[in-house]
This record gives structure tokens, C-alpha cells and sequence, in this order.
């Protein structure tokens, strides 16, 4: 096990998703064999070395964190087994009861139904706040204990400017964390000020739509890293060996799909902007984008994910997408394959999105077999602005 960066000095995020945490083992194995086993003999003396018990550590795990933990330019990875997982475990260690959070008013569904959910029995209150905007300050009050930000933001890839709330919460004591499940290496919030930096794995990091993953990155000199590392350990929600031995191969190709999503998702936005059948395309890569400047100065590229207006209603939108062949219609995003996601039905008893509103995530197709798929779901749709 081993810091990549550390001991051969090569810190390209290319290199360390590929040889990040793992050096070969006993048996020379180039790729690291999946420890199933839940239990580790004690040595004749009756001490444990490394490991003892697969709830507490593994060495699959201790791989993939070393991975994370690399590629988020952080000292530390704890990893879980979803996304909500590692949210519910900075919640669980940053709050008391009687708190208050500020949340953005474009934020993840579950996140809010977390804090709706749960922790209302602990009287936890929360705000949200429009932080593609400037005013943070009017959400803040006197019990504020965490700032959660979410950029780019789902599904209006809403735009915040992380080292703006940063500056803002650090006057006034308040902890800040980061969703960054949308912008994976290309931007890193723990080096904008960020206290914690959350994943959901389950989407860009695994990227295969195959395994469920979340993990929290943090720095040593965070006061809180014990106690997320005890809500991992002693909570209990850990992922499972085989999990983090295919989050950790997913790993390996990360930075290449990644690139290759974002330059899809550009492709994609640069051609529906331009469709008579859109409305609106909400990218950050376009120049039109409300915070494109934000965006430009603190991620190295504009993310994999974009939303479309289609013009009509929830009726049109939702007939675009089952017309679409090679795009599938199906919650989540990050992998390989184009999905494509009327959010407003998929959010539950509170749905905030627009109903004519389509999410699209960039897979790592050929763009001509993407943009063909998209020509022909919306030839069919018109007339979209005659009477239907
Ligand atoms: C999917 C997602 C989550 C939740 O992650 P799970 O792995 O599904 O628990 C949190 N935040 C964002 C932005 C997501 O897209």
C-alpha cells in the first residue's frame, strides 16, 4: 500500500488512478486479488497486524481510499457504500441538535430528504440558498453550522463559486462541504478552502453504473477525521471488498472517461443549443451559462453533465426521451453509456425540476452515433411549438 505520489514522485492524476495504493504482493500479482475474507489470523502473540476484522479495515479498502484520496488532492479517503452514506456521516459528525445548515436551492434530491427525514428528530434545521448568486449571507444565521455546496448542481448545473462561500463561512467559523460528484479531477475544493469533499463513487469514479459507492476526503488537520472514520467503522455502512476492488479497476480509466465525457457533453450542448426543438441548454461550458466565468476559473473542464429545456411540456419531454434508441431513459449518470432522465418524475414527493426538463449524461460513445440518436428522437417531436 502506498502514496504514489510520495514515493515515486510521478503525481499525474492519469498515474495514480492506475497505480494508486497497491504495489504487487507476496505472489507478484501485478492486479490486487479481492480479499474476501472478513477475518485476519492473529500473530503468535496474539496481536493483529494490519488488519483484524473486514468491517474495520480491508485491503481493498486502504487501495481505493489511497486512490480517492490522490485523485481529490486530499490527505485522506473514508469510503462507504453509497454516496448518502458518506453525506450522512459529515452530517452525523458535524451536527448537533438545534444546527443549522445551508443548502443550495439546486441540490441533490436525497440530500434534502436526509436532512428532511432524519434529521429533523434532531431538530436540525436547514436553509436554502441561491449560491450561484453573490447573497449568502441573508441565509446565514446565528446557529449556522455547515455550508454545503453542490457545483456543478443537479440537474441546473448551477454554477457556485467555492472559494467566494469559503471565504464567507471561514469568518464566521462555519464548516464547508462539497458535493463533488459532478466534477471529479477537474476541480479539487479541498485545495479552494473546503472541509470536506463528498463523492457519490456509484456515478464518474465507477462510471460503469455497477457498483454503489460514496466517500468523504479530507486533510489530516481536519478535527472531524476520527469521527467519520468511527462513523465508517462503528455505523457500519463500509463497502464491501469486492465493491472497492471494482471501484479501484474502475479507477484505472477514470481520468480517460472523464475526458471523454466532457468533451461529449460539450459536443452534445454545442449541437442541441442550436435545435429549434430546445428551448434552453443549462451546460457551463457554454458562454451563455450564467457563471461561465466561475466556471472556467476553477474547474479544468465544463463536466459530463447537461440539462435541456425542450420545448412543450412534460409530454414532449418525455416522448423525446422514449423516442431516443442508442440513448437509454434511466435515472443516475457517470457511466460510459448516454442516459438520458426526466428529473421532475423522478424526484419524489417534492419535485422541484421543470417538467420540460431533461437530463443528459455524457457517456464515452462515438458523438456522431449520440448526436444521430438525437436528431431522430427530435425530428419526430415536431411541431414542439404548435398546439399539442
Ligand atoms: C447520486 C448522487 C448522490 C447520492 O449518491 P448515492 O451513491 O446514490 O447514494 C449525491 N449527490 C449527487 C450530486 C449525486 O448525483
Amino acid at each position: 500500500m502506498s502514496d504514489v505520489k510520495k514515493e515515486t514522485g510521478i503525481g499525474h492524476v492519469e498515474t495514480i488512478a492506475v497505480h494508486g495504493g497497491y504495489e504487487t504482493d507476496n505472489n507478484s500479482a501485478i492486479v490486487q486479488p479481492i480479499y474476501l475474507s472478513t477475518t485476519f489470523e492473529r500473530n503468535g502473540n496474539g496481536e493483529y497486524g494490519d488488519f483484524s476484522y473486514t468491517r474495520a479495515n480491508n485491503p481493498n479498502r486502504v487501495t481505493l481510499e489511497s486512490k480517492i484520496a490522490s485523485i481529490e488532492g486530499g490527505d485522506m479517503a473514508i469510503a462507504f457504500s453509497s454516496g448518502l452514506a458518506a453525506i450522512n456521516a459529515i452530517f452525523h459528525s458535524v451536527l448537533k441538535p438545534g444546527d443549522h445548515v445551508v443548502i443550495p436551492d439546486d441540490c441533490y434530491h436525497g440530500t434534502v430528504s436526509l436532512l428532511e427525514k432524519i434529521f429533523d428528530q434532531w431538530s436540525v434545521q436547514y436553509s436554502e440558498a441561491d449560491m450561484a448568486g453573490t447573497d449568502i449571507e441573508s441565509s446565514i444565521r446565528d446557529n449556522t453550522k455547515l455550508i454545503w455546496i453542490e457545483t456543478p448542481s443537479n440537474p441546473l448545473l448551477k454554477i457556485t463559486d467555492i472559494r467566494n462561500i469559503v471565504t464567507k463561512a471561514k469568518t464566521r467559523n462555519i464548516i464547508v462541504g462539497c458535493d463533488n460528484t459532478f466534477a471529479p479531477m477537474l476541480q479539487r475544493p479541498l485545495e479552494m478552502g473546503a472541509d470536506f469533499v463528498m463523492h457519490s463513487s456509484t456515478k464518474f469514479l465507477c462510471g460503469h453504473s455497477d457498483v454503489l459507492g460514496g466517500a468523504v476526503i479530507l486533510n489530516n488537520d481536519n478535527p472531524y477525521t476520527q469521527k467519520i472514520r468511527d462513523y465508517q467503522v462503528t455505523a457500519g455502512s463500509v463497502p464491501s471488498p469486492f465493491d472497492c476492488w471494482l471501484l479501484s479497476r474502475s479507477l484505472s480509466t477514470f481520468p480517460l472517461r472523464m475526458n471523454a465525457s466532457c468533451d461529449n457533453a460539450m459536443a452534445l450542448a454545442a449541437y442541441l443549443v442550436q435545435h429549434p426543438s430546445i428551448e434552453k441548454v443549462l451546460y457551463p461550458g457554454l458562454t451563455n451559462h450564467h457563471n461561465y466565468q466561475v466556471g472556467l476559473q476553477q474547474m479544468k473542464k465544463p463536466g459530463g453533465v447537461l440539462s435541456v429545456l425542450v420545448k412543450g411540456n412534460k409530454k414532449q419531454a418525455l416522448a423525446f426521451a422514449s423516442r431516443l434508441k442508442l440513448i437509454k431513459h434511466a435515472t443516475s449518470l457517470g457511466g460510459v453509456e448516454t442516459l438520458i432522465e426526466h428529473r421532475r418524475s423522478a424526484e419524489g414527493e417534492h419535485p422541484r425540476s421543470p417538467e420540460n426538463l431533461l437530463r443528459i449524461s455524457a457517456g464515452i460513445e462515438h458523438i456522431d452515433d449520440l448526436i444521430a440518436d438525437l436528431e431522430q428522437g427530435l425530428k419526430d417531436s415536431l411541431p414542439l411549438t404548435g398546439v399539442i
